[in-house]
């Protein structure tokens, strides 16, 4: 009986002691799980990064099996090739930075980013002499390489053609020189627009009507074609280059219009060019007007056709006063003397804003530089 007793009285002091020290450290004990579970969220548990490194791995190894047949005869194709970073970073933002790719979406988007080559055809010239001192010709057809349109811009390319003599041979064939670069996001603003529509800043997504028709002439003071379009030996470099526009011959300070309604994608200054003014008229058709002295318009300005844009000059690489126009059709440059004309479009062209977090998520994921439990928070 005593025993019991005691043996409750221990019971009940050991239950008092045990409170107590509990009540003392349960503060503490929760300070160390929370503090536990914020680092865990911090850092990320593992799982996270596996999940969507493996969203990588699939995304990359779609992107880098995506194959060109490269025909040019210098095979500059393969330097091109489409960065599986854009397309990973679009999908990211497309699907709201889940591990749940849509397979079909980044299939569709790098179908639309993927580079796009423009061709010419040359014929190198080989003649051997025989001792009799007979010729021997033989041509040889080449693919030659002249525009590649990625996501980013629009490389051209220079050749120089080169004659090569020796005692018993001439060899007549082009060499690369160089590649200029122009700047133009068209491919990825489509892209943004269709597939990340309402994910980015909503609103930044420029929609304007414009009405369509004939296309005007851009320099109502001249009418001289001075260069055509196509291949030429360019007048400055001496080289071998595919002409993109028409140089008409304008005197210096003469007026520079727009040749349809549309939106003002580029002003300023832009290499070789000079100054320069890109319109979007909408339906894949864009105009370039460039070497102007004064432009008139600025970047995202409507303009009507037949309105001002820019007073002519030889800004640049240039000769003297001139006005270099272009027509390009989904970013390639066709023969501004064809026949052009468009019905009432609309104009989609994503942000700057957007456009710049896009494709610099992208060259930090190509780096390995992402921060993806930072770029997940922030996503949601
Ligand atoms: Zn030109």
């Amino acid at each position: 009986m005593v025993r019991e007793i005691l043996k409750k009285i221990a019971y009940r002091s050991l239950w008092r002691v045990s409170k107590k020290i509990l009540f003392f450290f349960m503060p503490f004990l929760l300070i160390f799980l929370l503090t536990f579970g914020i680092v865990l969220s911090i850092f990320g548990a593992g799982p996270s990064d596996n999940r969507f490194a493996e969203v990588k791995k699939e995304i990359a190894g779609y992107v880098n099996s995506i194959d060109y047949d490269a025909v040019s005869k210098y095979g500059q194709e393969n330097g091109y090739k489409l960065d599986w970073g854009i397309v990973f970073a679009l999908e990211m933002y497309a699907n709201g930075w889940r591990s749940q790719i849509d397979m079909d979406r980044v299939k569709r988007m790098a179908e639309l980013l993927k580079p796009e080559f423009e061709y010419t055809d040359y014929t190198e010239k080989r003649v051997r002499y025989t001792i009799s001192g007979e010729e021997i010709v033989e041509y040889i057809p080449v693919k030659i390489l002249t525009q590649v349109h990625t996501y980013k811009g629009i490389y051209s390319f220079e050749y120089k053609e080169i004659t090569e003599k020796g005692a018993d041979y001439e060899y007549r064939y082009l060499e690369p020189v160089g590649v200029d670069f122009l700047e133009d996001y068209s491919k990825l603003d489509a892209v943004i627009y269709q597939e990340l529509k309402g994910l980015v800043a909503g609103d930044n997504i420029k929609n304007v009507e414009l009405s369509g028709g004939k296309m005007l002439w851009p320099a109502p003071s001249g009418r001289n074609i001075t260069s055509p379009f196509g291949w030429r030996l360019h007048p400055v470099l001496g080289v071998y280059s595919f002409h993109t526009g028409i140089d008409i011959g304008v005197p210096q300070g003469s007026p520079v219009i727009a040749v349809l309604d549309g939106v003002v994608r580029y002003a300023g200054e832009l290499g070789g060019y000079g100054r320069t003014v890109i319109l979007d008229h909408g339906n894949g058709i864009t105009t370039l007007y460039a070497h102007n002295s004064e432009l008139k318009v600025k970047k995202n300005d409507v303009v009507r056709a037949g309105s001002l844009i820019a007073y002519s000059g030889s800004t640049g690489r240039s000769t003297g006063p001139h006005l270099h126009f272009e027509v390009r059709v989904n970013g390639r440059p066709v023969d501004p003397l064809g026949n052009f004309s468009v019905g009432r479009v609309q104009i989609n062209a994503a942000d700057n804003i957007d456009r710049k977090m896009i494709v610099e998520t992208a060259e930090a994921f190509m780096k390995g530089q992402e921060n993806l439990e930072f770029l997940i928070k922030s996503g949601e």
